[in-house]
């Protein structure tokens, strides 16, 4: 079944994007935990960190090179964090890999 990131991709349902190109897409996280809350995905579905294999490298690097991008697009001049939840301890709720980005507060360290 697609996930719900899928069906974004497929905009099959709507979301604030930020960002796309032909590997990614960026959009605004529906239930934001910081005043800037963006999601980073790939358009070709890998679950999670853990199944990822070495040829994926080129397209998570692309990524990272994207949320760069998506920071200065957004003025987040005074630092961001990313994170990347993974499985049911880490608290990964959607099974498509996705870059939380987030800023525009103090965020605390470590996670709770
Ligand atoms: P995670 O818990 O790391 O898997 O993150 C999944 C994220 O997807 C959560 O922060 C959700 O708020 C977000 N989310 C779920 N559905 C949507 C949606 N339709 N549009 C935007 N963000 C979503």
């Amino acid at each position: 079944m697609a996930t719900i990131f899928q069906k974004i991709i497929d905009k099959q349902i709507p979301a604030d994007i930020v960002y796309e190109d032909d590997q990614c897409l960026a959009f605004r996280d529906i239930n934001p935990q910081a005043p800037t809350h963006v999601l980073v995905i790939p358009k070709r579905e890998i679950k999670s960190i853990d199944a990822l294999s070495p040829s994926d490298g080129p397209l998570i690097g692309h990524l990272f090179v994207v949320v760069r991008q998506i920071a200065q697009q957004l003025g987040l001049s005074d630092g961001y964090r990313t994170v990347i939840n993974c499985g049911r301890d880490g608290g990964q709720s959607v099974d498509h890999i996705h870059i939380h980005l987030l800023a525009g507060r103090s965020l605390s360290w470590p996670p709770g």
